[in-house]
């Protein structure tokens, strides 16, 4: 069952996107040939509770960094550790805050140095679908909708959804329902509405779409050991439309990134 959220709620839930987007930003600024991405958790964990917030990810089911740092053929949940980012690399920084009992979630993928113009397609069509989901996250569409929009954008440039992880609604709750897998059937799923605050975070592999998980329990790995990309956001539908509440403006309004 979905509780629509009040406007006080979604006032907090937008403070606490901002803290999230900001946070990016740092991670973003941190990037670089040279840097561990044990140092970008640093960065992060230090700016988050600089700004009174909670990082959500440290000790969620035992994850053991206040981020997850997740390179090349990495989709999701990679350990922060001693690796060192190397020219050509990309690098998702997924980052969760808990602020005033609200949580904010969103993720980047970065460049590190110049990468190859296939990453780069990579990058830019998973980002592209981000949006081609957002603009389906309408009142009225379905979140099945939000699926077929970022699928058939994605399967359009001949790269692959991963299908084992979706994106979510957000609240007090890290994970709320509904669930918003990243393929789907048009008008197929839960109906959205007025109030509902959800992240859209398509992952996309350059190669095909099968994962394993790794040894560790947590890293998501392509099985051909192509390049996966990964960008989120988080929504609300207001007056019919979707709204972001976090932003990706900080990382790309700053001269200083390299995204
Ligand atoms: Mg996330
Ligand atoms: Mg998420």
């Amino acid at each position: 069952m979905v509780r629509p959220k009040t406007e006080e709620e979604i006032a907090l839930l937008r403070e606490n996107a901002i803290i999230v987007s900001k946070t990016l930003a740092e991670v973003g600024k941190a990037v670089a040939p040279g840097v561990t991405t044990k140092e970008l958790n640093r960065v992060a964990e230090t700016f988050i509770r600089d700004n009174g917030a909670i990082p959500s990810f440290l000790g969620f089911e035992g994850f053991p960094a206040a981020i997850c740092t997740s390179v090349n053929d990495v989709v999701v949940h990679g350990f922060p550790s001693d690796y060192v980012l190397k020219e050509g690399d990309i690098v998702t920084a997924d980052i969760g805050t808990l602020y005033k009992g609200y949580n904010g979630d969103s993720a980047y993928t970065f460049p590190v140095g110049e990468v190859s113009a296939a990453t780069r397609k990579l990058m830019d069509v998973t980002k592209a679908s981000l949006f081609k989901g957002i603009e389906a996250a309408v009142a009225g569409n379905r979140v099945g909708d939000i699926g077929y929009a970022v699928q058939s954008y994605v399967e359009s440039f001949g790269f692959s959804i991963v299908r084992e992880l979706e994106g979510h609604g957000i609240g007090k709750g890290m994970h709320e329902a509904p669930g918003v897998p990243n393929f789907g059937r048009q008008g197929h799923g839960p109906k959205l509405v007025d109030g509902m605050t959800i992240c859209i975070e398509p992952m996309v592999n350059a190669g095909g779409r099968s994962v394993y998980l790794d040894r560790n329990g947590w890293a998501v790995h392509t099985s051909d050991r192509s390049n996966a990309a990964h960008y989120e956001l988080t929504i609300v539908i207001r007056r019919g439309k979707a709204e972001l509440l976090s932003t990706f403006d900080f990382i790309e309004k700053d001269p200083k990134i390299n995204f």
